[in-house]
């Protein structure tokens, strides 16, 4: 894989990122190496560690990314504030960058637009698009007019560095300090700060590296997004990355209730208590269909130099009626599921009925639809039958 800066726009270094990303990690390693033959590392260091690791990688995955950038659902203003601060810390520049640059991944995703494009590949989609400055360091801010009346995102962004500073850096020797003085106050700064800084960095940027190249892609192939469950891991649940590039606006990224998605459950719980409200999910139907349409077009791609346009073109059209018929069912299940949690007794029993036959529709359907995939890439097998 080969990485390409376009040649047509001067390169232009920004230092003072080539700097802090270069040496935060120096300085993570030597200062970690350090305090422990120093001092040992005691349980403060790695709980500071992680309270920051969370706080900060949750700031970045559900506020700047879920809430912020996608409008998934609505925050109260503590959590907002709590986004701004810790997101500040996770030293990803402001809300209001962030979410601008976000925004044109999403729209232009893989093309010139996209500041993040993984077409330039692997580590210019990580982080080299960071330490090269191809727009003079003008960031317009056109496509984030909504995030500008929130005088949280406003003041976050005029004071970006020193609050990344204090809460990203000082904050976690101060809680050091106040439990086991000077030792643990280095320790904290180390752990809290430096070493934190670098894994969430690392974390946030697979997902616009590894997430664009590893995986599968089950819900749409119209850009290089995937799914992968080792980078939900790592990432609080971005790992889904496919599907959230099919359906940006839905709170989670991990569908099933299985899926790790530590950020869908935060939004969640919060929504439990009414902090957080207006959770987008993407209706069933929608998905079903998209994933649908998503494996018939890779059959057609792997199989479409054994048909002629004309047999192609009847599968396609038994493809939409398998796709629009599916839709139907799983709207009805839906709407038939939503009435018996509110139906008295005696209508119970017929909404149930209701229910079992609009299943079995579905198991015919997917019958239906998995024999076409099966004949576009078995046609000989089909025609002697
Ligand atoms: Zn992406
Ligand atoms: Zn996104």
């Amino acid at each position: 894989m080969s990485d390409t800066i376009d040649n047509s726009k001067p390169i232009k270094l920004n230092w003072i990122n080539v700097i802090f990303l270069i040496i935060t990690p120096i300085l993570a390693l030597i200062g970690s190496i350090w305090h422990g033959v120093t001092y040992g590392i005691t349980w403060v260091e790695f709980s500071i560690f992680f309270i920051w690791y969370f706080a900060c990688g949750l700031s970045i995955t559900v506020g700047y990314h879920r809430l912020f950038s996608h409008r998934s659902h609505q925050a109260v203003l503590p959590l907002r504030i709590m986004y701004a601060l810790f997101g500040a810390g996770a030293f990803q520049n402001s809300i209001l960058e962030w979410c601008s640059d976000h925004r044109r991944h999403h729209k232009e995703t893989d093309q010139d637009g996209d500041p993040y494009n993984a077409t330039r590949g692997f580590w210019w989609s990580h982080f080299i698009w960071i330490l090269v400055d191809e727009e003079d360091g003008k960031v317009d801010y056109s496509n984030v007019r909504d995030l500008q009346k929130d005088w949280v995102v406003r003041l976050q962004h005029r004071f970006i560095f020193s609050i990344g500073f204090l809460v990203g850096m000082i904050a976690p020797a101060i809680v050091g300090y106040a439990i086991g003085g000077i030792p643990t106050a280095i320790g904290g700064f180390v752990w809290g700060g430096l070493v934190r800084t670098v894994f969430v960095h690392h974390g946030t940027f697979l997902i616009n590296s590894a997430a664009h190249v590893w995986g599968k892609q089950s819900y749409t192939t119209s850009n290089s997004s995937k799914d992968s469950l080792w980078l939900a891991f790592f990432t609080f649940g971005e790992g889904y990355h496919n599907f959230h590039h099919a359906f940006q606006a839905d709170y989670r990224n991990g569908i099933r209730w299985w899926q790790w998605d530590p950020s869908k459950w935060w939004i969640r719980a919060w929504s439990l208590v009414k902090f957080n409200s207006n959770l987008k999910k993407t209706p069933k139907s929608s998905i079903k269909t998209a994933k649908m349409r998503t494996s018939f077009s890779k059959i057609a791609n792997q199989s479409e130099h054994n048909h002629n346009d004309n047999t192609m073109n009847i599968f396609e059209s038994r493809s939409d009626e398998c796709i629009s018929a599916m839709r139907e069912s799983v709207r009805y299940l839906d709407e038939k599921r939503a009435q018996l949690r509110k139906s008295s007794s005696n209508a119970r029993k017929i909404i149930v009925e209701q229910i079992a036959q609009t299943k079995d529709k579905i198991i015919t359907i997917n019958k239906e639809f998995q024999t076409l995939l099966d004949e576009m890439m078995h046609p000989s097998v089909h025609a002697g039958a």
